[in-house]
């Protein structure tokens, strides 16, 4: 019920009654006055006014999940949310849940990880009260080659809710980065259960810096926030709501096509390295092309100082600019 209140409050700007509260949910007025104070308590402000009713002033930057639940306009993604303070990975707790029967669309987050993971086992910073690190759980009907697309797909649908909400064009390092100014906001981890033809589950983790003032020294020269290059705090509840309506309209498409298809143009167009020369680090061995953009099963096309162009999958590989990060 708090989360029906809480999203009735945040739709409304003007003041809603404690009347119509209790006619709306079937409640008595007490237990109304009981979830105003437990809000309250976690940090929105609510404006009381006798004979006019309650309005919300302000609400805290938390993740719970009454807050995110109140911000969804999803039909599917985030119909079930765990969401933690903290905890070690919020890939780990979604992969848990899945193990359990776990529903298509649960959200799993977290505050802060304190064992936030990259690929090939690096560590992701998700430092407290300012970043987002959260998970999808998916069980799609695809084959298990087909999985490395769904990092696409978000990567995609956060460029451009992240576009949208910042009012600043943000672009991606393929397959799984996205960037302002050429920096990095998000990292993209996606997991999966399968066996040789048949996909159990799919999880896509994100970590998106989204509040901080400030990123570790070692990271400076490839990492920012979305605060430190547009100077505005956003609500992470907000951003979480946006990412997730974008993700379910792409993943739509995806299944509809099988593939990228119907968004290759528009992935390209969010491409830094289109049209640049890249060095790929491939581990069977590293070489350099002009990365022209990406094939409607994710691959990216580089063409070779020999005029050959090749296709490049993400799996174990990344991609530099020569003279740095893009
Ligand atoms: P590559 O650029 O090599 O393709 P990647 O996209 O595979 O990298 P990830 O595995 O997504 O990288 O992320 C891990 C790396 O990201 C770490 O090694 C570190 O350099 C960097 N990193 C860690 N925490 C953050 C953060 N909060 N914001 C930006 N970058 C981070």
């Amino acid at each position: 019920m708090k989360t029906e209140i809480l999203k009735l409050l945040q739709s409304s700007t003007e003041s809603v009654s404690g009347q119509e509260i209790c006619n709306r949910f079937s409640v008595s007025r007490t237990a109304v006055w009981k979830v105003i104070n437990q809000l309250k308590e976690e940090g929105y402000c609510i404006e009381a006014v006798q004979n006019k009713g309650y309005r919300i002033i302000s609400a805290p930057d938390i993740l719970t999940e009454a807050e995110i639940a109140s911000r969804l306009k999803t039909d599917w993604a985030g119909s079930t949310l765990s969401c933690k303070e903290e905890t070690d990975s919020t890939n780990t707790d979604c992969k848990k849940l899945a193990e359990q029967g776990a529903l298509h669309g649960l959200l799993c987050t977290a505050d802060t990880q304190i064992a936030g993971r990259g690929r090939r086992g690096r560590t992701w910073e998700s430092p407290k009260g300012t970043s987002i690190s959260m998970t999808l759980l998916l069980r799609p009907e695809i084959k298990p080659d087909q999985a490395p697309q769904l990092t696409l797909v978000m990567a995609l649908a956060i460029a451009r809710a992240v576009s949208r909400l910042c009012s600043e064009t943000c672009s991606i390092k393929w397959p799984n980065d996205i960037l302002l100014n050429n920096k990095k906001i998000c990292g993209i981890l996606t997991e999966m259960s399968a066996e040789m033809d048949y996909v159990h589950y799919v999880v896509i983790g994100c970590g998106i810096n989204v509040n901080q003032d400030f990123v570790p020294m070692e990271l400076e020269q490839i990492a920012t926030s979305i605060k430190m290059e547009t100077g505005t705090r956003n609500q992470r509840s907000e951003l979480i709501a946006e990412i997730l309506q974008d993700f379910e309209q792409l993943y739509q498409q995806f299944l509809s096509s099988g593939d990228l298809s119907s968004f290759v143009e528009e992935y390209d167009n969010y491409l830094v390295n289109r049209g640049r020369v890249v060095r790929v680090l491939d581990p069977k061995g590293e070489f350099e092309g002009e990365a022209l953009g990406i094939s409607p099963n994710g691959e990216l096309f580089v063409k070779t100082a020999a005029g050959e162009t090749v296709k490049v999958y993400a799996g174990e590989v990344s991609v530099r600019g020569i003279y740095g990060y893009v």
